[in-house]
């Protein structure tokens, strides 16, 4: 089996109503499917994390050297991709890119053998995982307090046990937000913060403190990826355990928050930080040194699916009857594509999703909704 191809499919859908991270503004959705295509009709999906205009020109360009290769040879092909853009690379779209075609091989793989990914990995050690209803963001002409607060219930009638919400847009008005939504939510459901990087060291310090007696599981990105240190001071100076990583790339990109301890949850993406076979040592990385490992998670089916089977190999830690079991960030905000992507849409029921057993990822991509969702002209 060899390949012969790489097909890139842009999804992209207009929001009735844009909203808004704290260092991000969407008022399109949109995303990045890659198909692996082989010699004997075998294919493979993968989805690509950030950017889908930049993230295409990259996996087009890898094609150069993919086409032709065996795609069961993942861990060589990891290494030609990563070394071919290597000098211009290390980190940032050349990672994305390589990302969405390693989680394609692997699908490949998977198909295969006739054997879903998670066994690929070492095997099943769970079958379903809970979520966590990832939104609340700030939505152009709502008034964000009572907005994020009325979605907190709904999640919450959904069955959802926990959830995350947006701040970072500037500390008072973020703690409104947070003691509306815990009201709303009662004491039962978990609840994370997450800044996108929105606040500098002594405002989250700040925020921090006083958001604690709100029991907050986790404090995600208080400010930019790249200030370490400040995330070193942010988790001595207030309570609440920091997360981050959804914009570190590969096993580089880990180690110096993995091994200076700048955070107390590592959060890497699987479409972004160097696909399956890069997953796999950072996840060992962080075993390394104890730190708690929440895959981050924002796309559509194929992503969640990609991560579902990981989460599904994700070793029990720690040793105990009952460990900390894995949860998996679900997105609820406005994406019409997410799950029409795919013949059999991924859902929850009562906050908890089942992981797909049928070889590769488990899924089967629905070909109308691509065309569906292609944008109709390409600006
Ligand atoms: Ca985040």
């Amino acid at each position: 089996m060899k390949i012969e191809a790489i097909r890139t499919y842009l999804l992209e859908h207009r929001l009735d109503t844009a909203f808004e991270s704290a260092s991000m503004r969407f008022d399109r959705r949109q995303h990045l499917l890659v198909e692996v295509i082989c010699d004997n009709g075998q294919s493979g999906w993968g989805e690509c994390l950030g950017p889908a205009r930049a993230n295409r020109a990259v996996a087009e360009t890898y094609a150069n050297w993919l086409v032709g290769m065996d795609p069961l040879e993942t861990e060589k092909i990891w290494v030609v991709l990563y070394n071919a853009l290597r000098d211009q690379g290390q980190r940032g779209l050349t990672v994305t890119a390589l990302s969405g075609i390693d989680v394609a091989l692997w699908d490949i793989k998977g198909k295969h053998f006739g054997v879903p990914v998670s066994t690929l990995l070492g095997g099943r050690f769970r079958d379903s995982v809970r979520a966590y209803a990832t939104g609340a963001f700030k939505r152009d002409g709502v008034d964000r307090v009572s907005d994020n607060a009325e979605e907190a219930s709904r999640h919450k009638a959904d069955g959802f046990e926990a959830m995350k919400i947006k701040i970072g847009f500037g500390v008072d008005e973020d703690l409104a937000v947070i003691r509306a939504v815990r009201k709303a939510m009662g004491d039962d459901m978990r609840l994370m913060i997450d800044g996108n990087h929105g606040y500098d060291t002594v405002e989250a310090i700040r925020l921090g403190r006083a958001a604690a007696e709100y029991d907050i599981d986790w404090f995600e990105e208080p400010v930019t990826p790249e200030h370490l240190s400040a995330y070193r001071e942010i988790r001595a100076k207030q309570p609440i355990p920091v997360a981050g990583g959804e914009t570190w790339h590969t096993r580089w990109g880990m180690r110096e928050p993995v091994e200076t301890r700048a955070v107390d949850i590592l959060q890497p993406d699987l479409c972004g930080c160097g696909g399956f076979t890069e997953m796999r040592r950072i996840a060992d990385l962080a075993a390394l040194h104890n730190i708690r490992v929440v895959p981050h998670v924002w796309g559509t089916a194929v992503q969640i699916a990609a991560s579902l089977q990981f989460i599904a190999a994700m070793v029990p830690n720690p040793v105990r009857v009952n460990p900390v079991e894995p949860i998996l960030e679900f997105d609820r905000t406005d994406n019409p594509f997410r799950q029409a992507v795919v013949t059999k849409p991924i859902d929850h029921h009562n906050g908890v999703v089942t992981i797909p057993d049928a070889p590769g990822l488990g899924i089967e991509i629905n070909r109308a909704a691509l065309e569906e969702f292609a944008p109709r002209e390409d600006t």
